[in-house]
């Protein structure tokens, strides 16, 4: 119940008297409801969390600490019994999550009320993980080296990125992932020029440079990875983006430590790309939060605002992407610690050539 606390005293500060969580993360993350539907009520007094028919069982047993409530039909009726139980006036609602629409019925539906669009409010308590938060994107780190290990027997020429993908992904959920954490990327030769490539059916062929970008997911945490491996023979512009870009990822985790400006751990890996002469073909940053979802604050980035903070845990996977030649990414997935970084991500960063 820490978490809710901690919500309860984000709400003290704003003056509101609740808070309605719709977004189905923040639901998950305050509630531990994992049904992907329902809604819950924040308040000083209050934890409330509504379900319909179908997640009752599933509530009971997820959510025991809260206060289940049935939805049977409309859930705004629901809502405005129970928001009238509360005797809350002004009530904060997910400006990234509600619909414009529930917005505006919601506010016709309750006159009476002060609605107020809140922004970042439970995303801030996400920030920094704690450690059963931690030990499951570590073991989802684990599996996806794994699956790495696996598919490295997997790769030759005439096998498609899509056979490589779903090999991968058989692979994660055979051992142990509830899923992926986002749709797997395998980009071969000059499909590597688009970072979020949709695997194909071109089949590797002799001298692709091949990215290779998954993630799975372990207790609803996300791991995130990257590797890009060599199908000889290895040309030599192919040799050359692979070193800048490795040289690059790790300046950039030496950057990476609380305190740090996320932007500032983005510029000093920027800059070895910038001075290999590489610059504008790097137009991604450096790296993201990494949770319950796969691309969560912090973000680092040329315009990343916030600061490293020991337990967040981050990414840091700068690439090159050369359109219509080759794309080379590496991705490694850190916790970020007092006076460095603890790295979640094994697989070797030497070029492996096939
Ligand atoms: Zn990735
Ligand atoms: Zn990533």
């Amino acid at each position: 119940m820490k978490r809710l606390e901690r919500l309860r005293s984000a709400l003290r500060e704003k003056g509101l008297d609740g808070l309605i969580v719709t977004n189905p993360t923040h639901v998950l993350y305050l509630t531990g409801f994992s049904g992907g539907e329902g809604l819950a009520i924040v308040g000083q007094n209050v934890a409330q969390l509504l379900v319909d028919f179908r997640y009752v069982e599933q509530a009971e047993r997820e959510s025991p600490g809260w206060e289940r409530i049935k939805v049977p039909q409309r859930l705004r009726d629901t809502l405005a019994e129970t928001l009238q139980k509360d005797g809350f006036q002004r009530v904060g609602v997910e400006a990234s999550h509600l619909t414009v629409e529930q917005w505006q019925s919601w506010r016709d539906f309750f006159p009476n009320l002060v609605w107020e669009a809140t922004t970042g409010l439970v995303e801030d308590l996400r920030l920094v993980k704690e450690e059963a938060e931690i030990s499951a994107i570590r073991q989802a780190a684990e599996l996806t080296d794994r699956a790495f290990e696996h598919i490295l027997g997997f790769l030759r020429p005439g096998v498609t990125e899509r056979e490589v993908a779903l090999e991968l992904e058989f692979f994660l959920r055979k051992e142990g992932a509830s899923g992926v954490s986002f749709p797997l990327i395998v980009a071969a030769g000059p499909n590597g020029s688009m970072p979020h490539h949709q695997p194909g059916t071109r089949p590797l062929a002799p001298g692709d440079l091949v990215v290779i970008d998954m993630g799975c997911v372990v207790d609803h945490y996300c791991s995130d990875f990257t590797r890009t491996v060599a199908l000889k023979p290895v040309s030599s512009q192919a040799r050359e983006i692979y070193e800048v870009t490795l040289q690059a990822q790790q300046v950039g985790l030496a950057a990476i430590r609380a305190g740090v400006a996320c932007r500032d751990a983005d510029a000093a890996a920027r800059q070895v790309i910038n001075e290999a002469g590489f610059g504008e073909y790097f137009g991604h940053g450096l790296g993201h939060g990494v949770g319950l979802e796969i691309h969560e604050r912090p973000r680092l980035g040329p315009t990343g605002e916030e600061t490293l903070a020991a337990n967040m845990v981050v990414t840091v996977e700068p690439g090159i992407y050369l359109p219509g030649v080759a794309g080379v990414r590496i991705e490694d997935l850190v916790r970020v610690t007092p006076d460095g970084i603890q790295d979640f991500t094994a697989a070797t960063k030497d070029l492996i050539e096939l």
